[in-house]
């Protein structure tokens, strides 16, 4: 039987999918089913010789773009499907094997995820309508994150809503940090200490990791709350609503659409969501994108330290994600933010560092902590946690 899990990330009108083998030097088949219930739906991907293909799949729905999907896997087999499920509430600590009480607890937990859960369910549907047999695990954004202590994932409300309605911190792009800071203990000699990532992407995120576990995150009950992202404003001060509400008359909606859609790097530059695209702005002197890029940054720096006091020892950094991994000026402008850390960054290797690298950035061995670049990958963390949950029944 084959090894290969085939990874699902199922949106509201899209499924990215790979289908990643044991081996992780095997290539991977991966690619994009998007528009789905348009006419424009299609989808996009690679085959096992490296070429793209486009495959117009006018009207199709999830069941079949999966289907399309299942046929575009040059007859390799996967022997189990990983979802990436974005919220698991309190209920989900770890990935679990999907059976019809993971889907009801799923379902129950849509409240905190309105937009997510319900289209990541859509995959998991139709996977089992059309494999049935095929062993299915839900992997989920927050579960890195439940070992946060009441500290740390507690808001300062009274006790009956997070009793009752289960309001509370929970955090989100838990594969990515997990990977990084299991990556990081792989290669650097501090191995399983205290670290902070930094996942710096269209969405982005903070975490301290402790011996491998989290210990706090950036983001909270939504993944609104924390560091200034493209669209999304992050930390606002939260008499904001009242104000908007009593001032202008914006209704909860209204508010909603600003903060998630209108703000971050795109609200604050008047230009783009796009940090590549703000980078050269600010270089020909556009001082929206000037300024964007130094929110940006601050606030990182800002979100790195307040979460350094979750450590009992800092070893180092990692950035992650698109711009963490592509933008050695964001990477050198954070580390200039927080002078007393004691980085020792080497400009020269910040700046050399390649599309797809992973490394240490430092000028040279030192006691102090250490600055690390990692390309994220989620997926092949899904795969991982797939197998390991099977595994383990
Ligand atoms: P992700 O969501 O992880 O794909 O990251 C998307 C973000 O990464 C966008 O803001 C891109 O502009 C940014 N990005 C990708 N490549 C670069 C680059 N070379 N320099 C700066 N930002 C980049």
């Amino acid at each position: 039987m084959s090894s290969a899990v085939l990874v699902i990330n199922c949106g509201s009108s899209s499924i990215k999918y790979a289908l990643i083998e044991a081996d992780p030097e095997a290539p991977r088949l991966a690619g994009l089913a998007e528009r789905l219930g348009s006419p424009e739906a299609r989808l996009k991907g690679e085959n096992s010789r490296g070429e793209s293909f486009t495959l117009p799949l006018s009207g199709a729905d999830h069941t079949q773009a999966l289907q399309a999907i299942f046929e575009r896997l040059e007859g390799r087999e996967p022997s189990a499907v990983g979802h990436r499920i974005v919220h698991g509430g309190e209920h989900f600590t770890q990935a679990a094997q999907i059976d019809d009480t993971v889907i009801e607890a799923i379902k129950e937990t849509a409240a905190l995820a309105p937009l997510h859960n319900p289209a990541n369910l859509e995959g998991v549907l139709a996977t089992r309508q059309i494999f049935p047999a095929l062993p299915q695990v839900a992997v989920f954004d927050t579960a890195f994150h439940q070992t946060l202590a009441p500290r740390a994932y507690r808001y300062a409300l009274p006790q009956a809503l997070y009793r009752d309605h289960a309001i509370r911190r929970y955090g989100f792009h838990g594969t990515s940090h997990a990977y990084v800071s299991q990556r990081v203990a792989q290669l650097s000699e501090r191995g399983n200490g205290g670290w902070l990532t930094a996942h710096l992407g269209n969405g982005c995120s903070t975490c301290a990791v402790w011996q491998g576990r989290s210990q706090d995150t950036s983001m909270g009950l939504t993944p609104l709350e924390g560091v200034v992202m493209g669209t999304r404003s992050g930390d606002v001060d939260p008499g904001l609503h009242a104000h908007l509400a009593r001032q202008l008359d914006w209704s909860l909606d209204r508010i909603d659409t600003l903060l998630n859609k209108e703000s971050g790097l795109l609200g604050l530059s008047g230009l783009s969501n796009d940090m590549r695209e703000l980078e050269q702005a600010a270089g020909k002197g556009h001082e929206g994108a000037q300024l964007a890029v130094e929110v940006f940054c601050y606030r990182i720096a800002k979100s790195l330290a307040a979460l350094s006091c979750a450590l009992p020892q800092l070893d180092g950094v990692i950035f992650t994600g698109g711009i963490g991994e592509n933008s050695a000026f964001v990477r050198q402008r954070v580390i200039e933010l927080l002078p007393h850390f004691a980085f020792s960054l080497a400009p020269e290797r910040n700046t050399a560092t390649i599309r797809g690298a992973e490394g240490k950035l430092d000028r040279h061995e030192h006691d102090g902590p250490q600055v690390w670049v990692i390309p994220t990958d989620e997926e092949g963390r899904i795969a991982m946690e797939t197998r390991h949950c099977l595994e383990a029944l």
